[in-house]
């Protein structure tokens, strides 16, 4: 789209330049919602929770990232009421409430809640008295099919969900799930519907109201259902869902996809990758990169244990280490290691302990690094991340191309980099191919 097409987008879709608000429930998934964005057209800002100022750049879509996923009911609706009440004070069109493809919440919520929260808020806005709600996401391998949820070939209560420590999901069947955190009534849009296009869809959403339904899981099995279901959510104050319904929103702001949205400043400086996740992507990503031939080194929990004691200082050692070599290319900083590794260290130092003086540790040599010159940032590992983007104070970031699914090169302004900006790319656990580190840099090239 070209750039008159877009501010003649702007002008139909009303005051202020923001189309889309988005509140996302974490922060990686904030970027997965984000990149998806980008992908279909839209040029996107997130937001590391909510902006104490106005957005001051132009963005099709503000995504703002909260932690939210888990916290108590109350805190969850506060923040996201908070959200909500910044998007709409900067004009936002529509809004979409972005959780996990795997529909992460306790029984409690914070979904449903959540989503309650928002229509009451949204009250008075015609259209606000309804909403749908799915996690499908089909590149991804999330599929709804008569309300179930599929991870894969299985149900989610198969998936391995059902033994997570925070947000055990025990039933694949959604309505019921949302139906037991709400107040509402919570209806099914099936594949039989969703396969007839628009019109079936918004009749089906017509039928659904006047059966007092105000919330409806929608079937979904690929990306061609989530494009027909895009054009029905036209004009809906309130999506909820995951990222893959994004897919199908721009294009009802004659938004189409152009590799500008996804235009970054030009790369400068010097290259570093800074690794704290400990999973089997990111543990094969440091291996391939360091068969590639790349300088490497390991941070080692224990001795970060005792520095205090030994008078060792971790990160001046790895700051002295990583500055003669930064000239000649990318250096790759590292506390991933296997699982063995990592249960032995949990259980000398403790699970949480451990997490925090590592987090610590290399939020501190990634924050040195851009110090040194480093304007060109990998961060693997999602806690690892937010560490990092505290660390180096980050409160917004530009969204660019993406390097691997779900994990786009971002723009940041940071004082340690006051001029030129930061570049980085921050990459959850198991996301990208074994080349990821490599890779990213080309891309920014
Ligand atoms: P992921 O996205 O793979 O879950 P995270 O950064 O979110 O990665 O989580 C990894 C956690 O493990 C962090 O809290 C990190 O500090 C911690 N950690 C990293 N390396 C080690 C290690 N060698 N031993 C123990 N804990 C570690």
């Amino acid at each position: 789209m070209s750039t008159a097409e877009r501010s003649a987008a702007h002008e139909v879709a009303g005051v202020g330049a923001m189309l889309l608000g988005c509140i996302a429930d974490d922060f990686t998934g904030a970027t997965d919602l984000a990149n998806n964005l980008v992908r279909a057209g839209m040029r996107v800002v997130q937001a590391i929770g909510v902006p104490a100022q106005p957005l001051d750049s132009d963005a099709d879509a503000v995504v703002i990232a909260l932690k939210s996923r888990t916290l108590p009911v109350e805190e969850a609706i506060a923040q996201s009421l908070a959200a909500l009440r910044w998007l709409k004070a900067q004009g936002a069109r529509q809004i979409y409430f972005k959780y996990c493809s795997t529909f992460d919440s306790t029984a409690q919520g914070n979904i449903g809640p959540v989503t309650e929260a928002l229509q009451d808020a949204l009250a008075g806005v015609p259209g606000s008295d309804f909403t749908i709600a799915t996690p499908a996401f089909p590149d991804n391998q999330r599929t709804v099919f008569k309300g179930h949820l599929f991870v894969g070939d299985v149900l989610l209560n198969e998936s391995g969900m059902q033994n997570h420590p925070l947000t055990s999901m025990t039933d694949a069947n959604l309505v019921r799930v949302l139906q037991a955190q709400c107040r509402r009534k919570v209806g099914l849009i099936d594949y039989k519907v969703v396969a007839q296009g628009e019109v079936a869809i918004r009749e089906r959403i017509e039928q659904l109201r006047a059966q007092g339904v105000a919330v409806a899981v929608v079937d979904a099995i690929s990306n061609d259902d989530l494009m027909r279901l895009g054009p029905a959510l036209k004009g809906m104050p309130l999506v909820t869902a995951g990222s893959g319904v994004a897919i199908g929103l721009p294009g009802n702001f004659g938004i189409v996809p152009s590799s500008t949205a996804s235009t970054l400043p030009a790369a400068t400086g010097l290259q570093a990758v800074v690794s704290g996740s400990c999973s089997l992507a990111t543990n094969r990503q440091v291996q391939a990169f360091i068969q590639a031939g790349h300088p490497a080194l390991a941070v080692d929990p224990l001795r970060l244990a005792t520095q205090g004691a030994t008078g060792v200082d971790v990160v001046a050692e790895a700051l002295a280490w990583a500055e003669p070599l930064l000239n000649q290319g990318p250096v790759l900083i590292y506390s991933s290691a296997d699982a063995t590794a990592v249960k032995s260290v949990q259980g000398q130092l403790g699970v949480e302990a451990a997490g925090a003086l590592v987090e610590r540790t290399l939020a501190a040599i990634a924050g040195g690094l851009v110090t040194r010159g480093v304007r060109q940032l990998v961060v693997a590992g999602g806690e690892t991340s937010g560490a990092c983007v505290q660390a180096l104070n980050i409160t917004q970031m530009k969204i660019g191309p993406q390097i691997d699914p779900g994990v786009p090169w971002c723009h940041a302004h940071t004082e340690a980099a006051p001029r030129e900006g930061l570049h980085l790319t921050l990459k959850s656990g198991n996301f990208g191919a074994d080349d990821f580190f490599s890779k990213a840099f080309a891309v920014l090239a």
